[in-house]
This record gives C-alpha cells, sequence and structure tokens, in this order.
C-alpha cells in the first residue's frame, strides 16, 4: 500500500455530507478522468484506492497479479521495437467496466470480491527480471496501468536508468496530471479507441470518450509512440460511420503514420457478452478498408492470425516489409526503411 500520488483533500459538507459521522474527510481521487470523490472507509470505482482516515492509498502498490515474457506484438505494438519480448506486469483492478472484457476476473477482482491479490514484487525487482531475461522494455498491461500509476511509475523512472523503455497498454481515461507524471519515462502508448460513440463508453464500458481521445493527443504531442486499438463488437462497435470516424479522427489528430489496429471480438470469452457472435473477417476487412482509404499507411487486423492485412507494406511503394504470422515475425527493412524505395516505415527499433 502506498500514498497516491494525485489527489486532493476535501473539506466542506459538499463533499462528505456525512463527515460528522465519520473520521477524516473526504479526497479527490486525480489519477483517472473519473475523478472520484472517496469518503473515508471508501474506495474508487477502480476499487483499488481506498481513503484511509483522510489519506488516499493504492492498495495495489507491489502487488503484481501478473508477470510475463511476451511477444511485443501481442500487445498489440507493430511498429515499437518489432520482434521483440517484453516483460509485461498487470495488478487487479480497472477504471472501466467493459462488457467485453477478455481479462475480466483480474481487472473486476477488486469490485466483485473486495479482493486485492497478487504477488508481491518491488519496482527494482522487476526491472532486475527485465535485464535478466535480456528485455529492452516493460510493458503495463492487461488491465489498466493509470489505476496502479505509484508501481508503474517508480518501475518505470528505474527502468529508463536501466536503459530500458515503457510502455502502456491503456484504455486512454487518464487525467492531464497522470498523463503528464508519466510522459516523462514512456516511449510508447497502445490506447483503446473502443468506439466514437460517448453513449457506447458510457453504457458498454461505464464512462467517456472524450478523455481517451485528449489522451491520445497528448501523448503524441510529448512525443510518445503511440499505436490505436478498436475491438470490433458485432452489433455494439462495428458501423462504417464509427470505422469512418476514428480513421479519421487518427489520421487528423495523431498522423497518418500512428498504426491501427481492428480486432476481432470473441463473445466466448468476454465479461457479459457470450451471446455475441465473434466479429465476422468480412468486417474487419471493411474497417481496413475504410482505415486505408481515409489515408492511414498501417491499418492492421488483429486476433486472425494469418491475414495479410496483419503485415506491413511499405507505403510509398507497396512491398512487404514485415510479415507476421501468430508472433512469427520475419522483418525485411533495412534499418527501418523500406529496401526497394528507401521510405520511412517508422519503425521504433531502439
Ligand atoms: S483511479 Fe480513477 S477510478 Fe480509481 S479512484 Fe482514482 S479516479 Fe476513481
Amino acid at each position: 500500500m502506498r500514498e497516491a500520488y494525485l489527489y486532493k483533500k476535501l473539506s466542506g459538507k459538499k463533499h462528505a455530507p456525512h463527515r460528522d459521522e465519520i473520521s477524516g474527510a473526504g479526497v479527490q481521487c486525480q489519477n483517472c478522468a473519473h475523478y472520484c470523490v472517496i469518503l473515508p472507509g471508501k474506495r474508487g470505482i477502480c476499487g483499488v484506492r481506498e481513503n484511509v482516515d483522510g489519506k488516499l492509498y493504492a492498495l495495489n502498490y507491489g502487488k503484481a497479479i501478473a508477470v510475463n515474457i511476451d511477444p511485443i506484438e501481442k500487445k498489440p505494438f507493430f511498429h515499437f521495437l518489432p520482434g521483440s519480448y517484453s516483460l509485461s506486469i498487470a495488478t487487479v483492478g480497472c477504471n472501466f467496466k467493459c462488457l467485453s472484457c477478455q481479462n475480466h476476473d483480474i481487472s473486476q477482482m477488486p469490485q466483485l470480491t473486495g479482493k486485492i491479490e497478487g504477488q508481491e514484487i518491488s519496482p527494482e525487482e522487476i526491472v532486475k527480471i527485465a535485464l535478466k531475461n535480456n528485455l529492452p522494455s516493460i510493458s503495463y498491461t492487461y488491465t489498466e496501468p493509470t489505476i496502479f500509476l505509484e508501481y508503474a511509475l517508480d518501475t518505470m523512472k528505474l527502468a529508463k536508468k536501466a536503459g530500458l523503455k515503457n510502455n502502456f497498454v491503456s484504455n486512454g481515461f487518464m487525467t492531464e496530471e497522470s498523463a503528464k507524471l508519466v510522459i516523462p519515462y514512456l516511449n510508447a502508448n497502445n490506447i483503446d479507441i473502443k468506439s466514437f460513440s460517448e453513449d457506447f463508453y458510457r453504457e458498454s464500458c461505464g464512462a467517456k470518450l472524450q478523455p481517451v481521445l485528449n489522451t491520445a493527443k497528448l501523448m503524441k504531442k510529448s512525443g510518445v509512440w503511440v499505436e490505436i486499438t478498436t475491438l470490433v463488437i458485432p452489433t455494439l462497435s462495428d458501423s462504417e460511420k464509427m470505422f469512418k470516424d476514428i480513421a479519421t479522427f487518427i489520421k487528423e489528430e495523431l498522423g497518418a503514420e500512428t498504426p491501427w489496429h481492428i480486432s476481432q471480438f470473441s463473445g466466448s470469452i468476454s465479461w457479459k457478452l457470450q451471446h455475441l457472435p465473434d466479429t465476422p473477417v468480412e468486417t474487419l476487412e471493411m474497417a481496413w478498408k475504410i482505415g486505408k482509404e481515409t489515408g492511414l499507411k498501417y491499418v492492421y487486423t488483429g486476433n486472425i492470425p494469418g491475414l495479410p492485412s496483419e503485415d506491413t507494406f511499405c507505403p510509398k511503394c507497396q512491398t512487404l516489409v514485415i510479415d507476421r504470422t501468430n508472433y512469427i515475425i520475419h522483418r525485411y527493412d533495412k534499418n527501418g526503411k523500406c529496401p526497394k524505395c528507401s521510405a520511412n516505415l517508422n519503425l521504433i527499433l531502439k
């Protein structure tokens, strides 16, 4: 448990109407765009931050529920250290309640059971594991890194000092304060844009779209390498208009070189959408086509190994430069350039 880095103490009955009956005052968490007001003895929406006698604590600090070595393509990052492996860590908890969540056993554990499980591993130990295994990066992933910001940030600082890269796989629901805290240590961020509809974010995730778009723009503006992922859910997030809106946002606000991953949804592994079918390949292909027609240089389909739309082609002469099949990578680029026409392929190689 660690005192939260971003919160403020509140005073007055407006924020703590029952404070005469309880000890201490309310606090407001500044970590994510929910800005939870939390009374003493209570936790925020993520279930891992608790007001203890007027101070906010991250209960999940140093408690890793997952520590794995994954291909970076699994995150997915296709242009950041391609073909490398990354030490991937998470704690329990999440600030979203996505019906489609595939990691709900750990993301929703605190809210559903009150438990905050995890193996005690310090930031120093995490960095040691990465170095011992010759891994070039650490990924903060599986659940939402914003809700384990203190643990991630302390690890990121040590990792950067040791010459490692840091990346977030995030829903982007950060505040400007939390984004600015991690940006100096963050090299890459894969951000979900799950839909382009505030209704979808409210009804299917318990959140809002606009803060996600703000975070994506801030990360890009600050020099963090950004890739975007959209999980395409039949009937909920699969319209032509939505694909066009997301592709246009990426092109106009983040740049045509920003990779867009369009992933297949699988009902059987979702939290609460088992009744929905898997995304048809034709829908992903339609989204891919819309992305390309909008002018994005790198559009990829995900979760269906073997499709040519998993590969990278030179945006100028269409030469195959990276072949991918289920995390097996063959690179044909020359130090990030097309071997045929020398065009820049927007690869972060070190
Ligand atoms: S991280 Fe977000 S959800 Fe959790 S307590 Fe803070 S504002 Fe609330």
